[in-house]
């Protein structure tokens, strides 16, 4: 509706209306969420432990963890300024011509027609990659080599991080540069008439269905590396508990030589995920991804994201040969499809953002849909520990902003999720009690060795549930 509206508005402004228009939505959105940041900039600063996580985690962990987002969130105000002034001044001096220009010049002395627009279009969105890209890499590396390693999070060598971006930058023009192409032809040949709009649309659910099914085969052994689970007490019990569902193999995957934060979207165990718990909160953490299967969450996501789509691209289709799409952002001769597109999405900022919120929103219902399949299968105080655990290592934010959490965050945040759960606190075990040990300890103990002298447990000591 938002988008239909503004397209007529669009329709009857001048361009530099339109223009200014745009700015303001980029600046609106920018603005606000720059308050959110300082608001929960501000809940970083406090030092004392707020009432509701006595019991929960340690002073000392809470501390840790104030610090740590409190020099990330300094680090984010730096970025989140330079992406909004960077944004504001392309839109005002004429970035996209610019580029545009710069591309057909690149195009003429390669001895190419810069007028087959296509091309052109490729080309313009390498250069602007390419740019991104540069300007993306002072920011990257402080993030991990000054930031993260700072916290000691950082596991990355200065040539991994080059060799990752490169193998991004390739994949991503492999994989987006032929989608981009096919789409601005259907477009620009009108396919299927006026309802070239539906052929854009299959296209694109295509790509998105194809991504999804060679991602854990093909996409992402390219960053990490996936071994099987070896046989011994972690992988019987999965199994036990796989048995009832159709989940065939278990992997673990090197995560940690990259960072040392956990994460466990796919039912992949990252090596940080099996040091930081005990078998227990391991399996309840499966449990909650078995939920996350059971609902068919990722299928209900794809399905509304598609719909989402298919409306977008329908209002589109009725803009596109609006000569104000193109005016505005200064293409006064010509009218490349992709430049519409851009003027499109410009304009459609705040109904992005409104479904970014509902997406959120949905996202964490669906999370606690799936603690709640742990909890039915009687997990409930060890997922609880296991959400503690992970969090208190990996110095997650534990004092959110209540809007600031609302407006961004995908998952609960750990009290909402430990009062869902109805989690107690486990009764502290008594000084010099052996801590419970990590999967990863008992899978270092259940591996055979040839050197039967060495000792036993060499995996680095976890926090793991305390029960
Ligand atoms: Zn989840």
């Amino acid at each position: 509706m938002t988008v239909l509206l503004l397209s007529t508005l669009a329709a009857s402004l001048s361009p530099s209306g339109v223009l200014h228009t745009m700015v303001g939505f980029v600046l609106a959105a920018g603005v606000f969420e720059l308050y959110l940041d300082v608001r929960q900039h501000l809940n970083f600063r406090v030092k004392k432990l707020p009432p509701q996580l006595v019991g929960v985690i340690e002073e000392k962990d809470f501390w840790q963890s104030q610090e740590y987002s409190l020099a990330k969130s300094r680090f984010g105000f730096v970025q989140s300024l330079f992406s909004l002034t960077e944004s504001v001044c392309f839109l005002l001096f004429g970035a996209l011509p610019f580029v545009w220009s710069l591309a057909g010049k690149v195009m003429a002395a390669a001895s190419i027609d810069p007028d087959r627009e296509l091309v052109r279009s490729l080309v313009a969105s390498i250069i602007y990659d390419f740019y991104e890209g540069l300007v993306g890499i002072p920011f990257g590396l402080y993030q991990h080599f000054v930031l993260e390693e700072r916290f000691g999070f950082n596991k990355m060598t200065l040539k991994q991080f080059f060799v990752d971006l490169g193998k991004q930058s390739l994949l991503d023009l492999v994989l987006s540069g032929p989608l981009m192409v096919a789409l601005l032809w259907l477009v620009k040949r009108r396919v299927g008439g006026e309802f070239f709009f539906l052929w854009v649309w299959l296209l694109v659910i295509g790509f998105m269905f194809l991504v999804n099914l060679i991602y854990p085969t093909l996409l992402a052994p390219l960053f990490n590396k996936f071994t099987k689970l070896p046989p011994g007490r972690v992988r019987s019990a999965i199994e036990e508990l796989a048995a009832h569902f159709p989940l065939t193999e278990v992997y673990q995957m090197d995560g940690s030589t990259r960072s040392a934060h956990s994460n466990n979207k796919r039912v992949v165990l990252y090596d940080t995920l099996l040091a930081q718990l005990s078998l227990g909160p391991l399996l309840a953490v499966l449990m909650h991804e078995v939920g996350h299967w059971l609902h068919g969450h990722l299928w209900k996501r794809l399905g509304v994201l598609a719909l989402v789509m298919l409306g977008m691209l329908a209002l589109f289709a009725r803009a596109v040969n609006l000569p104000v799409l193109y005016t505005a952002l200064g293409f006064h001769n010509e009218r490349p499809v992709v430049v519409g597109l851009a003027s499109f999405f410009l304009l459609a900022g705040p109904a992005m953002h409104l479904l970014g919120f509902f997406s959120n929103l949905w996202s964490r219902r669906f999370e606690y849909q799936a603690d709640a399949n742990a909890a039915a299968a009687g997990m409930s105080q060890d997922l609880g520990d296991g959400l503690v655990a992970i969090s208190v290592q990996n110095k997650g934010n534990m004092n959110p902003d209540w809007l600031y959490s609302m407006y961004h965050y995908s998952h609960p945040t750990l009290l909402e999720r430990l009062r869902a759960l109805g989690w107690q606190p486990r009764p502290k075990s008594p000084v010099g009690a052996p801590a419970e040990r990590t999967a990863a300890q008992l899978m270092a103990e259940d591996a055979p060795r040839p050197d039967a002298g060495a000792p036993r447990g060499a995996a680095p000591a976890g926090r793991g549930g305390a029960n």
